[in-house]
């Protein structure tokens, strides 16, 4: 049986896979992110101790990524405050070290297509993921195809209306302050209240304040893809009663004008924490269809 090559590569650590076309994860295992060339060189070696030739690779990694094919540095990272890890090549090294093709999307790109095939978008012909944690990211899929344009989509810094109880912060991007990562992401939740939104009390005016901000965002995302599925993952989003929040918010943001019911089209995410993997198996297997 084939076997696909999986890396969810992180910030702080790579989790490597061995799975089947059907989703089998045979095998699994994390190395910390270092520098990239003692990174690449241990998931390498690891690789080639499963001792068996993989069909292809799939990649999910942060980014930001060059994803455009003709480009010459396809499949680098690219402008990362990251140490060491600014015009990382992370293609060509597991191809020509493991013989097989390799095929790379960011990680967010990654988990919305194993999303829409194998999670909470089975049988809807388009799903966005959006996940609100570090950072903010979104990745559409429509007909089982990704959207590019010149790069991957930058979602989380649509420029955003302010809530009337939420006007002193400046926001947290470190671009363009008061964006949706500026306000929403894990970072700006601790600099406003000192704690994570699942930390905060029941009732506390900020998980009001974070579902609103969602909500203003998915209405938008609405109006320009009209998602039959929107799925909201990160750690955030883990809150406890967020999501049924941001679906009340949203259903009163839309004033009923795009289709499909709130509760129907925003969802929690269908394959959990294996969203990562499957991610890259989503990407491999794309590559060699
Ligand atoms: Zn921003």
């Amino acid at each position: 049986m084939a076997a696909y090559g999986l890396i969810e590569a992180g910030g702080t650590k790579f989790v490597l896979g061995i799975a089947d076309a059907d989703c089998t994860i045979r095998a699994t295992h994390r190395i910390p992110t270092t520098t990239p060339d003692e990174t690449i060189g241990t998931a390498v070696d690891w690789f080639k101790a499963q001792g068996e030739p993989l069909t292809a690779i799939g990649i999910g990694s942060f980014g930001p990524l060059q994803l455009d094919r003709s480009a010459s540095n396809w499949g680098h990272i690219t402008r990362t405050p990251k140490p060491h890890w600014a015009n990382t090549d992370l293609v060509t090294p597991f191809a020509e070290r493991l013989s097989c093709p390799v095929a790379i999307e960011t990680d967010v790109n990654a988990a919305a297509l194993a999303e829409a095939k194998w999670g909470a978008g089975v049988n809807c012909n388009s799903l966005l993921y959006l996940t609100i944690g570090t950072g903010i990211g979104g990745g559409f899929v429509s007909g089982g195809r990704l959207l590019h344009g010149l790069s991957h989509p930058e979602m989380g810094h649509v420029r955003m209306p302010r809530h009337p109880d939420d006007t002193e912060f400046k926001g947290s991007c470190p671009f363009h302050g008061d964006c949706l990562e500026g306000l929403a992401s894990g970072p700006a939740i601790i600099a406003r209240w000192g704690r994570s939104l699942s930390e905060l009390e029941a009732g506390h005016p900020g998980q009001a304040i974070i579902a609103w901000y969602l909500a203003q965002a998915i209405v938008t995302f609405q109006a320009v893809m009209e998602p039959e599925r929107i799925v909201l993952g990160g750690g955030v989003t883990g809150t406890k009663g967020l999501l049924d929040l941001v679906r009340t918010e949203a259903k009163a943001a839309s004033a009923g004008y795009f289709a499909g019911d709130p509760e129907k089209v925003i969802v929690a995410p269908g394959l959990g924490e294996r969203s990562g993997l499957l991610g890259a198996l989503a990407v491999a297997l794309s590559s060699t269809s």
